[in-house]
């Protein structure tokens, strides 16, 4: 048996193996984003603080200078670190005298702070420089970057200026002020040309980086390590989620296309495949394939005697059997119930079909050991072979179906092939079906009344009661067509119950008009269907009550199928009706499969002997000899015999011979209309069987048709 449908795993593969790409593509992209944002925070949040330190030390720089400036300078004892300033030498009292004698030169800011900065620039790295584009030391020159500055302050727009930029090849942030003449600054500077107001110059101010640049570099460390570490949780759980969905997806993938008990393909998954096989032999013209349907018998019996799980277990042996049994290429499902569909692909020929069925069949034909019940079954089965016909797999189910209740049909155990004439019949049977819900409404059924003869009175002692159908189109529908199907849909419940109320009113009518002393027995069919139904007591019992009839007088047939099939029930039923006074006959007594058990298990009346026994007893003296054991069998049981389908006097002699009571057949009279028995009865007061049969008209085949052209 093939595998479970790999192409449709592999797709929900693909796609899950697809989808956790896509979550992993954006996963890196959002964990990249934020670990390349959180730098440039860390970036900026560094050049931040580096710009902050350089505000701080103009701001000081600036302070000091305005400070001095409003000092006019600082004299201070000339010394080696701090000689005359030859840049002051233009200024007159550069170097003055105390009244102590003591030499004093002139430190103007400039001057002072330059000195001041070069010791912070030795001590902690930071350069401070005032610069201009005339200075009085040539020291103050600016540099490129400081020139650049300076021309983008003389713009007049701009008040501040900051980049980093590397001094001597080391990184810095510059940060740069513009400074303008004040009254203070004149004195040393006029000499340049300033004037009051006038831009200066400006302060420099450089910071170095590489602290920064190593603080930032250790909190960079550390979001990539974390970055790192969410990206490979990520990671996990998306590998922990195409795993876990992937199995969870397969699974409820498998679960959708397989049967929850036996594992098996279920109808979707083989209609697929069956649509594989039609596209192949669309393509290889010559490939054949069939497909099967599998009933199996009694299952039904099998629930209710053992239980449903002694059921499902024993479905799920038969399952694994099947899996077993067929080849790799084929496809066992379980269509529901204890329905089995096969697809046998790739076979040479319908026999080839034939032959795996056949095995399939012999599989059963042992005993299943199931939770201590040894378990007997079997199947029928119906085969559809590829044709030249346009139809879908779901058809291709349909008629294997129609197949095997044709099988069915025709005994158990039982394969059949389908052929198109049986679709016919099935799309017949569901037009009988339909038309048969409104067949009693529109006044087409009609009862007909077989007389009943008892042989010593030589008199109709009663009628058995046939069921008639006048369908409008399709003509007189036999009861054994039209009664399986009434009781496949239902509708039998409704039909019987119909049957009896109006034949046991007829017939005690009949009784009065005709024969008041002793009143007519009245046999009705019931069907296994009406039989099992838990109310069937209480439903005669009113009838009998409504249509005032005796119990004693109606005589219930049953056949011998139903009492095999519903056990339990049918016994119920047979008591319960018992005990209101009905009698109860047993139907085409020896035809079934009915023990001899039965007979003493179920409290019968009457026997009714099948009219092919009847019939074959002219034949052979074997056929003579089965019906003299039938009757002694029946008068062992202290049953009373009814001799169905007795047609000439030959027949009528040797059941007189065998002291038989009571007979049925043509020979007396055909089943006729009410109308027709009321004929017969008011022609003979005496209700003679003799006179019968010496009205000729009613005994040939059209005694129907006349008696209808009659009323
Ligand atoms: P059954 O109960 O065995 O009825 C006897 C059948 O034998 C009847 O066929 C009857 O017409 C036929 N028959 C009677 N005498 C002779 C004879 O001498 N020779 C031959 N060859 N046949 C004879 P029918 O009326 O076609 O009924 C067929 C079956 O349909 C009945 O078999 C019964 O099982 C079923 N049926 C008929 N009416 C009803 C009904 O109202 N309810 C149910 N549940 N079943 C019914
Ligand atoms: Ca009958
Ligand atoms: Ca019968």
């Amino acid at each position: 048996m093939k595998k479970p449908d790999n192409t449709n795993y592999n797709h929900i593969k693909e796609k899950i193996v697809v989808f956790s790409m896509l979550i992993f593509i954006v996963m890196t992209m959002l964990i990249g984003y934020s670990y390349f944002w959180n730098i440039q925070n860390i970036k900026q949040g560094e050049f931040d603080l580096a710009l902050q330190e350089a505000k701080a030390n103009w701001n000081k720089d600036a302070a000091f200078r305005r400070w001095a400036t409003g000092h006019g300078g600082v004299y201070v004892p000339p010394s080696e670190l701090t000689p005359p300033n030859p840049a002051l030498s233009h200024i007159p009292d550069r170097d003055v005298i105390t009244t102590g004698g003591k030499k004093l030169t002139l430190m103007n800011p400039a001057y002072m702070m330059r000195q001041m900065t070069e010791e912070f620039e030795a001590d902690y790295g930071i350069k401070g420089k005032i610069t201009g584009k005339k200075q009085l030391n040539p020291i103050n020159k600016p540099d490129s970057w400081e020139l650049q500055a300076l021309n983008i302050f003389e713009s007049g727009k701009v008040t501040e200026v900051m980049e980093q930029a590397a001094i001597d090849g080391a990184p810095y942030l510059r940060y740069m002020k513009p400074m303008y003449m004040t009254q203070g600054c004149v004195k040393c500077h006029a000499v340049l040309g300033y004037k009051d107001g006038d831009l200066r110059g400006g302060v420099s101010i450089a910071i170095p980086l590489k602290p920064y640049f190593a603080a930032a570099q250790e909190s960079n460390r550390s979001i990539l390590t974390s970055h790192v570490i969410i990206w490979l949780i990520g990671c996990l759980a998306i590998i922990a989620f195409a795993i876990t969905f992937g199995s969870l997806l397969a699974r409820m993938a498998h679960d959708a296309l397989h049967d929850g008990l036996t594992k098996l393909p279920n109808l979707t998954l083989l209609k697929d495949r069956i649509q594989h096989a039609i596209e192949k032999r669309r393509r290889q013209p010559e490939y054949l394939f069939a497909v099967c349907f599998l009933d199996l018998d009694r299952f039904k019996d099998i629930n209710d005697s053992h239980g449903y799980h002694t059921g499902d277990h024993l479905l799920k042996q038969i399952a694994a059997l099947f899996a077993q049994i067929l080849r790799p290429t084929d496809t066992v499902a379980r269509a529901g119930g204890d329905e089995f569909t096969f697809l046998i692909n790739d076979i040479a020929s319908t026999d080839e079909a034939l032959e795996i069925t056949r095995r399939l069949l012999q599989s059963l034909n042992r005993p299943f050991k199931v939770n201590q019940h040894t378990i007997y079954t079997g199947a029928s089965v119906g085969i559809y072979m590829v044709d030249h016909s346009q139809r879908s797999a779901e058809e291709m189910i349909r008629d294997a179906d129609i197949a095997m209740y044709r099988a069915k049909e025709s005994g158990k155990g039982r394969i059949d092939v389908f052929n198109p004439e049986m679709h016919e019949r099935a799309k017949k049977t569901l037009q009988i079906e339909t038309d048969l819900r409104e067949a009693m409404d529109k006044n087409e059924l009609e009862i007909y009344y077989q007389p009943v003869i008892d042989i010593h009175q030589n008199s109709i002692c009663g009628f058995e009661a046939l069921l008639r159908w006048h369908h409008p189109t399709l003509g007189s529908i036999p009861p054994d067509r039209f009664i399986p199907i009434a009781e496949n849909s239902g509708q039998i419940g409704k039909i019987g119950r119909w049957v009896m109320e109006k034949s046991c009113l007829q017939t005690r009518d009949w009784s009065l008009q005709f024969s008041p002393e002793k009143h007519f027995s009245l046999a009705v069919n019931l069907s296994g269907i009406q039989l099992i139904d838990p109310n069937i007591d209480v439903e005669i019992a009113g009838i009998l009550k409504y249509s005032r009839f005796n119990p004693a007088d109606l005589h219930i047939e049953v056949t011998e199928t139903m009492l095999i099939s519903h056990k339990d029930a049918a016994k119920h039923a047979i008591e319960a009706l018992h005990e209101m006074g009905v009698s109860i006959s047993i139907d085409d007594f020896g035809t079934g499969y009915c023990s001899l058990t039965y007979l003493q298990e179920y409290h019968f009346d009457t026997l009714k002997i099948d009219k092919s026994f009847v019939q074959d007893m002219e034949a052979s003296g074997k056929g003579r000899q089965l019906v003299r054991t039938l009757m002694l069998l029946a008068r062992d049981l202290r049953l009373s015999i009814v001799a169905e389908g007795v047609e000439t006097k030959k027949q009528l002699d040797r059941l007189t011979a065998m002291n038989c009571p009571y007979v049925q057949g043509y020979y007396f009279s055909q089943p006729l209309p009410a109308s027709a028995i009321e004929i017969l009865l008011g022609a003979d007061k005496h209700h003679d069987a003799q006179k019968l049969i010496s009205l000729p008209q009613l005994n040939q085949a059209e005694t129907e048709l006349q008696i209808t052209i009659k009323k």
